[in-house]
């Protein structure tokens, strides 16, 4: 095989992207491991297991493109707000970008046929390369023998007698391969997408239903931080559950446009009003809330500083009731860190 050749991966840090790229490593092929890194999907575990396992890996940030995908996918949303068809087709086309501009000969990616009996039909397979307009230029080496030959396989450029024919949900050819190739940490299978999460995609559903096109990278960062608290009028208050969320909200706090709460005397949680501006009208409702989730007792007053894009100034206040923070739309997620 010619050692000129070169490919580019869609990788994700599954076993089946890692033995994907394997496959064709080992045909002396260069192969250029691609990530294109959104606030949906953590790019920790790629990295990871790129490094682990000796895979150049590019992570090329692509958040204001997929938004615009996000907003309206051509094929719709599967069960909560993941648009995984035009992801796929997504992915593709800047995939097709990248080789295109580099001179590279094709993509690969780590689909298996049948694992996944939605995204992973020979139809849905099918459907996502046409739509991307890369059709003969995309090979999946873990299926490819249960495939029409592509075009490196029909120049020349990949052996197809050396790619598998792997179908199905069972695991047992990957594992084999895996042993093979020397991969000894084998990566979890799922759980790195957060829109196919339910409580998430609500969050996300609420924010895209406020914001809109002003949807910024910063808020969905956030969707996994705190507390989510509809004050009414499309305006959200964040409040930290534990220290490292404080220190989130702190972080991501803009003093352009947002208003901040921060304890002061009594431990408490820290607090966001993103995009409030100079509205001052839900601070005080917004610092009982605060007072409510923090170490007070009974009648006391928890004092906050509150910090607006014009000016910071103290508040005190007794804690919201309990019914009236029950109206509100709490959304509870597993705490975490964001992507
Ligand atoms: S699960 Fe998420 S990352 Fe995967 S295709 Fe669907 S939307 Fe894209």
């Amino acid at each position: 095989m010619s050692t000129n050749t070169k490919c580019a991966a869609l990788v994700s840090g599954g076993l089946d992207s890692l033995l994907a790229v394997k496959l064709i490593q080992e045909q002396g092929i260069f192969v250029q491991g691609l990530f294109f890194e959104t606030p949906f999907f953590s790019m920790k575990k790629v990295k990871y297991h790129c490094e682990k396992n000796s895979i150049p890996l590019l992570v090329i940030p692509c958040f204001e493109e997929y938004k615009k995908m996000l907003l309206n996918p051509a094929s719709g949303y599967g069960k909560h707000m993941n648009p995984c068809i035009d992801c796929h087709v997504f992915m593709l086309k800047k995939a097709a970008e990248y080789i295109h501009e580099k001179g590279f000969d094709f993509i690969i990616t780590g689909e298996v046929l049948g694992e996944r009996p939605m995204s992973q039909n020979r139809n849905s397979l099918n459907r996502v390369i046409n739509l991307s307009g890369v059709r003969d230029l995309v090979l999946r080496p873990l299926s490819a023998r249960h495939m029409k030959p592509t075009k490196p396989e029909l120049d020349g450029l990949v052996d197809r007698e050396r790619l598998e024919a792997i179908k199905g949900r069972g695991r047992k050819r990957q594992y084999e391969l895996a042993e093979k190739y020397g991969i000894k940490e084998i990566p979890q299978p799922g759980g790195g997408c957060l829109l196919t999460d339910k409580n998430i995609s609500e969050r996300l559903r609420f924010l895209i239903s406020t914001r809109k096109e002003g949807l910024t990278e910063r808020d969905t960062r956030l969707l996994k931080v705190g507390r989510y608290l509809h004050l009414g009028k499309g305006q959200l208050l964040i409040v930290g559950r534990n220290e490292k969320e404080n220190d989130i909200l702190t972080e991501k706090y803009r003093k352009e446009t947002d208003i901040l709460f921060e304890p002061v005397l009594y431990p408490g949680p820290s607090a966001l009003l993103p995009h409030a501006g100079n509205d001052e009208s839900l601070i005080s409702f917004s610092v009982s809330i605060c007072a409510r989730y923090s170490d007070i007792k009974g009648d006391e007053k928890a004092v906050y500083k509150v910090s607006t894009p014009v000016r910071e100034f103290e508040v005190k206040s007794v804690k919201a009731d309990d019914e009236e923070i029950k109206k509100r739309f709490d959304l509870t997620v597993k705490s975490g860190d964001g992507c």
